[in-house]
């Protein structure tokens, strides 16, 4: 049932998200809008976030769309500093992820279409070859 265990390709599908000029301009505006670390600031800790995690692993996914729209769904990110990143990385598969997954889902519908039409109307399918974000540090 798992795209990722049978699908080699799904690697590269990540590889080339995470390049993507769309991925990085929207881990730089989440963490604008969230630059210190969600999970410390529950148990009132100000901590800063230096990654953008994905509460719904887009690996996860069952085709390319399905992972880019997991990957791009800014309601699906959640900011934080390196060790908690880390410990929710350890925790998956101990319940935790389903969890997240339920939440993510709720949360799916009403954000996933305004999302995705707004990146693909803005620069058509595919990726191209990646210019130079001129500007943009
Ligand atoms: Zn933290
Ligand atoms: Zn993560």
């Amino acid at each position: 049932m798992s795209w990722r265990a049978r699908n080699p390709r799904q690697a590269k599908d990540k590889q080339t998200i995470y390049n993507s000029r769309e991925w990085r301009e929207l881990r730089e505006q989440k963490l604008r809008a969230n630059p210190l670390c969600e999970v410390c600031q529950q148990k009132g800790i100000v901590t800063a976030a230096h990654q953008v995690h994905h509460i719904h692993p887009i690996e996860d996914s069952h085709s390319v769309q399905e992972m880019r729209k997991w990957a791009f769904m800014y309601e699906n990110l959640q900011s934080l500093c390196d060790q908690c990143h880390a410990d929710i990385h350890k925790a998956e598969g101990k319940g935790t992820k389903a969890l997240a997954i339920e939440r993510a889902k709720q949360r799916q519908d009403r954000w996933a279409d305004g999302l995705i039409s707004r990146f693909t109307a803005s620069k058509g399918e595919g990726e191209g070859h990646e210019s130079n974000p001129a500007g943009s540090f």
